[in-house]
């Protein structure tokens, strides 16, 4: 039988085990705000060492950026967002809710559940009374400076992509790019949503991984469908499954008004099929505003031919939470094994939060936790793995399952006799026995070999 995923399941495994927890709680939590726990943070580090690798590593063509996240607030002006970076908004004056106008207009839309009962929808029962929709800036506004009346008001930044734009007369001299050329940046993003939030589907700080790739404008085209496919194609290359992906051009009455064309790449969330990616051809807009506001003309200049053109932007953005909920949701499974029942995370190996536990079968057998301790110590020192010697060893497996741990080295007492280990497989349970003296490098071939997600029971 095939596990059915809910957002509630994983909501509760990401607090048993503590990758993801309501934030302030003690407090009586914040709306759409999460704290990330022990292996929350491994996890997500994996997920933006990878997107840094395929972007920056193994690419000779793209070149990384940090920007602030406070930058000079006509930054903001020029890009749009002060005038037109809003959701508009419906109030209920009955049930006291907020609901984004473009998602009442969806009938399939999940977003919308009225606050009273038995009306399921806003607007469905006499006694909901709803107000016009009326816009809603997204940005969060604050003041830099000590004294109130003198402070100058700044925003914290809605994407990292305007940090990208401004740098690049610096990126482009200084890295000795010529375009097609890209920028990529990981880092915090600020959003007031206002609509629930979905766990850390949509929240209220997040972090991006974009990347502004600067092309010729007869070129722009191309390098569009380039970019939908190779993200496309990293998504599954890191373990989700190709059925959960569909990729969806916008409607022209959809795209943003800088965009000549736009596709989200979807994924079956619990929620339904929504927003994981969105790629853009964002046209010269950018670079055009920032020139015009500020006075620097960002375009490029061949100092050998003298040939001068302002480039177009493709760009792929994507919420490393997001992405993050997306392979949780893809590698979480149940299923019954002999008698029990076990929960498991099939991770791709260079995404889990901890690649290998070192279990020694008897706790109090010191022979057995001598060579456990000592492969550990050799193991942590190029790879992130756990030792456990607490409780039965089957309930020590199903702990690793939980977090996604796709091996585990078992010290037995055949190990003291004749200097072998017994490797568990996560997927298959498959259990073989291999020389102590060569888990290293067993384990870091592992984990340079592709990966793909088993087929769902
Ligand atoms: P949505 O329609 O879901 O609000 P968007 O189209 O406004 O998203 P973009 O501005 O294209 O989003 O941002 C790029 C990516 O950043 C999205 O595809 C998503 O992965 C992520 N993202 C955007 N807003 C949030 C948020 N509030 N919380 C978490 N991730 C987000």
């Amino acid at each position: 039988m095939t596990t059915e995923v809910t957002m509630d399941k994983i909501v509760s495994l990401c607090r048993r085990r503590g990758f993801v927890f309501p934030a302030s709680e003690i407090y009586g939590g914040m709306g759409s705000s999460y704290d990330y726990g022990h292996y929350g943070v491994l996890l997500k580090d994996n997920v933006k060492a990878r997107w840094l690798e395929a972007m920056v590593r193994e690419r000779d063509d793209i070149v990384a950026l940090d920007s602030s996240i406070i930058l000079n607030p006509r930054v903001w002006e020029a890009s749009g967002h002060v005038g037109g970076f809003s959701d508009p908004l419906v109030d209920c004056r009955t049930c006291k809710q907020r609901f984004r106008a473009d998602h009442l207009a969806d009938p399939e839309h999940e977003d919308v559940r009225c606050g009273k009962r038995p009306s399921k929808r806003p607007g469905e029962t006499s006694d909901c009374d709803l107000t016009e929709p009326r816009q809603f800036n997204l940005m969060f506004r604050t003041r830099v400076g000590a004294v109130e009346a003198t402070g100058t008001d700044v925003y914290l930044r809605p994407e990292t992509a305007q940090g990208i734009f401004v740098n690049f007369k610096n990126v482009a001299q200084l890295a000795r790019r010529k375009p097609p050329f890209g920028i990529a940046q990981v880092g915090k993003a600020f959003r007031n949503e206002i609509t629930p939030g979905n766990f850390i589907f949509r929240t209220l700080e997040f972090e991006q991984m974009e990347m502004e790739f600067f092309v010729p404008p007869s070129e722009a085209d191309e390098w569009y469908r380039y970019w939908v496919a190779e993200r496309l194609a990293w998504h599954v290359r890191y373990g989700i499954r190709e059925e959960s992906l569909r990729v969806r051009p916008h409607e022209a009455d959809e795209l943003s008004h800088y965009s000549s064309g736009t596709s989200d790449i979807e994924y079956l969330f619990p929620i339904g099929w929504s927003e994981l990616e969105g790629i853009a051809n964002r046209g010269d807009f950018d670079l055009t505003q920032h020139t015009a506001a500020s006075g620097t003309k960002l375009e490029w200049v061949d100092s050998g031919s003298g040939e001068r053109f302002v480039p177009h932007v493709i760009e792929p953005a994507l919420g490393v939470n997001r992405s993050m909920l997306a392979f949780l949701v893809d590698a979480y499974e149940e299923e019954v094994v002999g008698e029990r029942e076990r929960t498991v995370l099939r991770l791709h190996p260079q995404l889990a939060p901890v690649k290998a536990a070192v279990l020694p079968l008897i706790a109090k057998d010191g022979a057995m936790v001598e060579r456990a301790r000592s492969l550990y110590e050799e193991l942590r020192r190029s790879a992130s793995v756990e030792y456990d010697d607490s409780g039965a060893i089957g309930r020590r497996y199903r702990r690793q399952d939980e977090i996604g741990t796709p091996w585990a080295f078992t010290i037995d007492e055949q190990t003291t006799v004749d200097g072998t280990v017994t490797v568990r497989d996560r997927d298959s349970l498959a259990q073989e026995r291999i020389p102590l003296e060569n888990v290293t490098s067993w384990l870091a071939g592992r984990l340079v070999e592709p990966w793909s997600a088993p087929p769902r029971h």
